[in-house]
């Protein structure tokens, strides 16, 4: 029997092979000799390896080896009051490896648009894809603010089955031919690990919806296309249940997954979302993923959504994604949070402003777009003759 500290303790358990988590077991303060012994043989009966500890005048046990039943099941053995971890939980092995590098993810064929690592990426666009005039308007409008990459839903994901659901594989190609005529990498939520494989041959990214944010299967399909992962935050998750969503995507061998805070349920009434700006240092400080910041979804109102988005990048968000809309009442999907053009260049300016104040840039594409007018149907696209040299040359696979 070891007496005494927790360092006593944890002395015991320093050889152990690595992975193994070392528990203390305590034995409740009335346990005498007989509870003891049963409790030794219910242990050896698990196959849990333990030396008997004294702490501070408590019986129990240290699990040096053995097997690895969850502290949940140990607990559950008579005369066990409590069982401690002795190392602190760390569940986010693949998150957290990163730490400290704050690598960018590159999102496009060419790595048009980058996110961290000193890069802030501006993704906008429409909620949903809807006139294709519209959309290529938006695309062109955006980009010119300085916008990294597009965004557009076509799996809406609503709440009500009787709201708008989105346009589909249809709206997928309108999205794709007006990413590629306009020259801008897009993004575009998938919510069902059916849709994958084809939203994946189009999209340069696929973005995970904070309703879908613990849609398992979803998350490793995601992964596995290799595309990076746009993983939003539930709206009442909390950040280890985020990261461990994350874990998912990474634990398929793609690192490049992008967080994004998009606000919480509360009380509060007057915004749609509580947007949790602390969580981006917090991020930042932590794990080595870029986090960005959705001020729309948060804000639910268009006039908010400016003052939000400065304050994410002044927390040290990696980018934003902003919902625009030259003429908000004409869509069918989150009209009131959709942002005119001019406040979003306005905006734009504001981002450029204070990214620079702690030593970061707004990551854009370069100012001459390749026009290339495509059909919808995506026929191939020869690369456009281009002033600039990084104008990007997409050769996305085509359907029909
Ligand atoms: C969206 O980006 O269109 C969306 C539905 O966002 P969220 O998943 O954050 O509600
Ligand atoms: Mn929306």
């Amino acid at each position: 029997m070891v007496w005494g500290s927790l360092e006593a303790a944890k002395g015991l358990v320093s050889g152990r092979p690595r992975g193994a988590r070392a528990l203390i077991i305590l034995l409740s303060l009335d346990a005498g000799p007989a509870e003891r012994s049963a409790v030794a043989e219910a242990l050896a009966g698990l196959g849990v390896t333990v030396e008997e500890i004294r702490l501070g005048g408590r019986f129990g046990f240290v699990r040096t080896g053995g097997a690895e039943l969850p502290a949940e099941s140990l607990q559950r053995i008579a005369h066990v009051e409590s069982v401690v971890p002795l190392a602190p939980r760390a569940p986010l092995a693949l998150a957290t490896r990163q730490h400290g590098v704050g690598k960018a993810v590159a999102v496009g064929e060419l790595g048009e648009a980058l996110f961290g690592g000193g890069h802030v990426g501006v993704i906008a666009g429409p909620c949903t894809v809807e006139e294709p005039a519209a959309l290529r308007d938006i695309a062109r409008t955006v980009r010119a603010a300085g916008a990294a990459a597009l965004r557009g839903g076509v799996f809406k994901v609503r709440t009500s089955p009787h709201a708008y659901q989105g346009g589909g594989l249809p709206a997928l190609r309108e999205l794709a031919a007006a990413s590629r005529e306009v020259g801008l990498p897009f993004f575009t939520e998938i919510s069902d690990p059916r849709q994958v494989p084809e939203v994946a041959e189009f999209a340069d990214a696929l973005q995970i919806g904070a309703r879908h944010m613990q849609n398992f299967p979803l998350l490793t399909e995601a992964g596995q296309t290799g595309k990076p992962v746009l993983l939003k935050r539930h709206m009442a998750a909390d950040v280890d249940e985020w990261l461990l969503a994350a874990e998912y995507v990474l634990k398929t061998g793609n690192e490049r997954v992008i967080l994004c805070e998009r606000g919480l349920k509360s009380s509060e009434r007057h915004v749609r979302y509580l947007l949790d700006v602390g969580v981006v240092p917090w991020l930042k400080q932590r794990v080595g993923l870029p986090v960005i910041v959705d001020p729309s979804h948060s804000a639910g109102d268009w006039r908010l959504v400016p003052a939000l988005a400065r304050a994410a990048i002044a927390a040290g968000a990696d980018g934003l994604i902003v919902e625009v809309h030259p003429r908000p009442e004409t869509t069918r999907c989150d009209a009131a949070q959709a942002l005119p053009p001019a406040d979003f260049e306005q905006l734009m300016d504001d981002v450029r402003t204070l990214a620079a104040l702690d030593g970061r840039r707004l990551h854009a594409p370069p100012p001459v777009a390749p026009v290339a007018p495509v059909a919808p149907s995506l026929s191939p696209v020869a690369p456009a003759a281009s002033a600039t040299t990084a104008a990007p040359v997409r050769s996305r696979k085509v359907g029909t």
